[in-house]
């Protein structure tokens, strides 16, 4: 128990903490009614719009086709009535520009008229809103003086009544675009992106002699790692609250080393917690499926069922929102920063990710002979030449100033992108790109489950690797790389666009090698992969990411390894980058270089914040605690001096000594602070190599002091109390 009166506040609160089990009902009778309750779903577009407007939704919802004036007007009035009967005031078009939050504006439905109010909400309301679009980062896109922003109804993600205690309202997903029609926002690329895919993949697909495919989408399942830390305890940590991560903080005496976290037993706590933010989600629609333990202590994760990429996106953005107001109703705070506490693991979101249709199935499943599956095999191989070709975009699209404090700590993927086959598939692959056919399948071995009237099963194919940060997972690809804090649409919006572009590629080369020859398809097709897989197989490594051995072999194979996000932020706007972008037309070479600047810029910002507050805890916060405590040494020594008592004197002696460092490097770190930059780029350089290190000396000696002086002295939570108390 501390001594310091704040924290023995904190703690004696949490230790009678009134618990919230029981004030909402988690059983299986209640989510029957409440699974998809607040969302304005087809089923209930079906019961309450007239046929052909409904067939015409339907079919831009989930065939992308374009719908009318006239079919948002009727849309528009049914789903008023809905969210009116529901009891919202307030519509609000939700979008997500480039902070990487989720952004809304409210507008009420009841205008005044006559003796009363009268609820209005025309199509023109549903498809179109003029936010102010100035506050927003656009990164050179617009100058102020045009500040117009425009958000555009997205069909294919439904609306949705958000509840709160006090009211509720009616969310409708958007995209954001500038007045000159430029993506301001995560929604638009994606929407692009998606389109880009489906055309590519209908193409080869026709190339296997599937004339009518139907539409293909990517697919997305993001599971999502957070921590969980009492709100009192947190609120006595500025760096916590500021910056998401803690800035100080000694090892503490017990960590995650006992590996009795994992999978462990949910505290009742948060599992009620975890109940009643998956009885929110529910009635969102959001499919929630798993929740566990992770590794470090305090850490959990929650992963819902795949939707198709841009639903899942828009329902991982609620998903972390949801988080975070629930937890606080349970007297948590849900901390999503990749790496909130050093020498603990960090949190990533592990987007899995995969294509498909309603026709064809996912196209990304081998079956049991993968060899024989020529159509997965051409699709696997567009996704390993468009990974070793834009290594570096996926890279970028994982880089932040919190995920350079992750990627490559030996517990989270390194920063050098590599594709994680399994021993089977690996071998077939290397069999195609030897001979351009592959006669057999390494049998992933079968296990016999002990009798012969038991079906033989096939094995998984090939062990997991949690090393890897691209890996494939059965049927799906799993990047792991991705923050906890991030919005997944950037990383899937570089997978779709540079699958889509080598999917593309796979089709002109086949059709050139195949062309004026009857039947020789498979011949040209067995060529090509061959041909790729010759170029782009340096990718695939099974072996363990996190060792030293790997970095040199990945150099030896001329794979990137960019370290921190201003080594890879550049990779946006890269020539190659810009090249595939607008072939795909997702996004312009002027939108890309907005983008580079705005995360740049971005990363400036944190590095400052961050290192702005390390000053001020420094000296306002531990150089004071250190002092007093210095005071009490002092005294003790005066008093202990006569009896010949030396202790208090070697304790005060390597508390000045502390101190001085602490001093020291306090100033050196201000006259780092001081420096300006012109550039974003050169500002980002200095955070990186200067501002950063300069930060870690401070905090090597603030750490050294929180393990000498006095508890009573201490203001900071420690970690021992933020990892352990619930
Ligand atoms: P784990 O990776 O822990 O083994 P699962 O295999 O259950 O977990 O899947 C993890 C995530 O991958 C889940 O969100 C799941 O819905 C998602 N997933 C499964 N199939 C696909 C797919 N075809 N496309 C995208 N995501 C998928
Ligand atoms: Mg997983």
């Amino acid at each position: 128990m501390s001594n310091h009166p704040a924290r023995h506040n904190a703690i004696t609160r949490i230790a009678s903490q009134p618990r919230l089990e029981g004030t909402f009902d988690f059983r299986s009778e209640k989510l029957d009614v409440v699974y998809g309750q607040n969302v304005f779903s087809l089923d209930k577009m079906e019961k309450r719009l007239p046929k052909g407007v409904f067939k015409s939704l339907k079919n831009a919802i989930e065939n992308g086709a374009k719908i009318d004036n006239s079919v948002a007007d009727i849309v528009a009035s049914a789903m008023k009535d809905w969210a009116l009967e529901r009891g919202a005031t307030h519509y609000a078009h939700v979008f997500y520009p480039l902070t990487g939050l989720t952004a809304e504006k409210h507008d009420t439905f009841f205008e005044p008229s006559g003796s009363g109010t009268l609820a209005q909400f025309a199509g023109k309301a549903l498809i179109q809103a003029e936010p102010d679009a100035s506050s927003f980062p656009n990164g050179g896109l617009r100058a102020t003086f045009e500040a117009r922003g425009y958000t555009a109804w997205d069909v294919t993600s439904p609306a949705y009544i958000f509840d709160t205690e006090n009211g509720s309202t009616l969310c409708i997903p958007t995209a954001f675009v500038s007045w000159t029609g430029e993506a301001l926002d995560k929604k638009t690329p994606l929407l692009r992106s998606m389109a880009a895919l489906n055309r590519a993949a209908r193409r080869l697909l026709k190339l296997f002699g599937n004339p009518e495919p139907g539409y293909i989408a990517a697919t997305a399942g993001p599971e999502q790692e957070y921590f969980l830390i009492d709100s009192r305890l947190y609120h006595l940590r500025p760096d916590l609250y500021t910056c998401g991560r803690s800035l100080f903080g000694a090892k503490p005496a017990k960590g995650q080393e006992f590996e009795d976290q994992y999978f462990g037993t949910i505290p009742s706590r948060v599992l009620a917690c975890m109940m009643e933010a998956e009885l929110e989600c529910f009635k969102l629609g959001i499919p929630i499926k798993t929740r566990h333990n992770e590794v470090a202590p305090a850490q959990f994760e929650v992963a819902p069922i795949f939707e198709t990429a841009n639903v899942a996106h828009d329902h991982q953005m609620l998903t972390m929102t949801v988080l975070k107001s629930v937890a606080a109703k349970h007297g948590f705070v849900c901390l999503m920063a990749e790496k909130p506490f050093a020498g603990v693991n960090g949190s990533g979101k592990h987007v899995n990710w995969s294509l498909g249709g309603a026709k064809v199935g996912n196209l990304l499943e081998p079956g049991s002979t993968p060899h024989d599956n020529a159509q997965f095999i051409a699709f696997a191989t567009a996704v390993i030449r468009a990974v070793d070709l834009h290594q570096g975009l996926l890279r970028a699209t994982v880089a932040s100033a919190g995920n350079d404090h992750r990627l490559g700590a030996n517990e989270a993927p390194p920063a050098i992108i590599s594709i994680y086959l399994g021993d089977m598939l690996a071998d077939v692959f290397e069999q195609l790109r030897k001979s351009g056919s592959a006669k057999s399948s390494k049998s992933g071995g079968t296990m016999h489950l002990g009798t012969d009237s038991l079906p033989v099963l096939p094995k998984d194919a090939g062990d997991r690797n949690r090393t890897s940060p691209f890996a494939f997972t059965g049927n799906k690809f799993e990047f792991r790389a991705v923050g906890s804090s991030f919005s997944i649409a950037g990383p899937l919006v570089a997978l779709n666009t540079i699958v889509a572009d080598s999917i593309e590629f796979l089709c002109e080369r086949i059709e050139a090698e195949s062309k004026g020859k009857k039947g020789a398809f498979n011949d040209a097709l067995a060529k090509v992969v061959k041909e790729v897989l010759q170029k782009h197989s340096r990718i695939i490594f099974n072996g363990n990411g996190y060792s030293e051995a790997w970095h040199k072999e990945a150099e030896r194979r001329g794979l990137k390894n960019l370290r921190t996000t201003p080594d890879a932020l550049p990779e946006i706007a890269s020539a190659r980058t810009v090249e595939v972008f607008e072939r795909q037309g997702v996004l312009s070479k002027r939108e890309l270089v907005s983008r580079e600047e705005i995360y740049t810029h971005s990363y400036v910002l944190s590095v400052g914040t961050e290192s702005k507050l390390t000053s001020e805890i420094g000296r306002t916060v531990i150089l004071p605690a250190a002092f007093a405590h210095a005071r009490d040494l002092a005294a003790s020594h005066e008093a202990l001096k006569a009896a010949g008592g030396k202790a208090a004197g070697k304790a005060l002696a390597d508390v000045a000594k502390l101190t001085d460092q602490l001093s020291s490097a306090l100033d050196a770190l201000d006259k780092l602070r001081a420096e300006s930059h012109e550039g974003t780029h050169e500002a980002a350089r200095h955070a990186v190599d200067k501002v950063l290190p300069a930060m870690l000396k401070v905090r090597a000696a603030a750490d050294a002091l929180e393990e000498i002086v006095a508890d009573a002295h201490w203001p900071l939570p420690t970690y021992q109390e933020l990892l352990f108390l619930r």
